[in-house]
C-alpha cells in the first residue's frame, strides 16, 4: 500500500512537470515579457532582497566554509587555480565569449613551465605580476575562448606579439632580425 502510495505520487509530480514544461515552451515569449515587466517595477525591493540573502550566505556556515575555501591564503598556495580564476573574470568582463571552465584552464596552467615562444621560466608564484608572469593569449584572436583557441605564454611576449598571430608574430621578428643585423 504505501509503495503504491509513493510511486502514485511520483507520478503525479512527474506530470506536474511535464505540464509546467508544456505551458513553459508555448508560453516562453509571455512569460518573459512577465518577468521583464515584473523586474522593472520591483527593481530595487529585489536589489535589496539579494543583497540581503548575499549578506545572509556569507553569515552562514556554507559561506563562511566557502569564503575559507576561497581565501586568499588558498589562492596563494594554488598559484595556477588563481590565475585561471582571475583571468576567466577578466576576460569575461572584456566580452569575451569564455567556453572553459577555471577547472580545465587550471589543468592547462599546471602543464605549463615555460614560456613557448622565448623559453623563460614562467612566474607562477605569488608576489607582483611582472614581465615572466604568466598570461593568456588567443591564437587565432577570436572573442571566443576555448581549449583550441588559446595557449599561455610570458606577459613580455604577449605584448610584443599584441594582436598578431603567430605567423604574423614570427614574421615580424623576421624582419627585426635582418633590420638589426649590425647590432
Ligand atoms: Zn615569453
Amino acid at each position: 500500500m504505501y509503495k503504491y502510495l509513493i510511486s502514485k505520487e511520483k507520478s503525479l509530480k512527474e506530470k506536474n512537470r511535464e505540464y509546467y514544461k508544456n505551458y513553459y515552451r508555448k508560453n516562453r515569449e509571455k512569460i518573459k515579457k512577465y518577468y521583464q515587466k515584473y523586474y522593472q517595477e520591483h527593481k530595487e525591493e529585489i536589489y535589496k532582497r539579494t543583497l540581503e540573502s548575499q549578506q545572509k550566505y556569507r553569515q552562514s556556515e556554507k559561506g563562511q566554509r566557502y569564503r575559507k575555501k576561497y581565501s586568499k591564503k588558498y589562492y596563494r598556495n594554488h598559484r595556477h587555480r588563481w590565475w585561471a580564476h582571475s583571468t576567466i573574470q577578466l576576460h569575461k568582463k572584456y566580452g569575451h565569449i569564455i567556453n572553459i571552465s577555471t577547472d580545465e584552464l587550471e589543468q592547462i596552467a599546471k602543464k605549463i613551465v615555460h614560456c613557448p615562444i622565448c623559453n623563460c621560466k614562467l612566474k607562477w608564484e605569488s608576489g607582483k605580476s611582472s614581465s615572466i608572469s604568466p598570461s593568456l593569449d588567443r591564437i587565432n584572436n577570436g572573442k571566443i575562448i576555448n581549449k583550441n583557441n588559446i595557449w599561455i605564454i610570458c606577459r613580455k611576449c604577449n605584448a610584443s606579439k599584441q594582436d598578431r598571430t603567430l605567423k604574423e608574430f614570427v614574421e615580424y621578428c623576421k624582419i627585426v632580425i635582418k633590420q638589426c643585423t649590425s647590432i
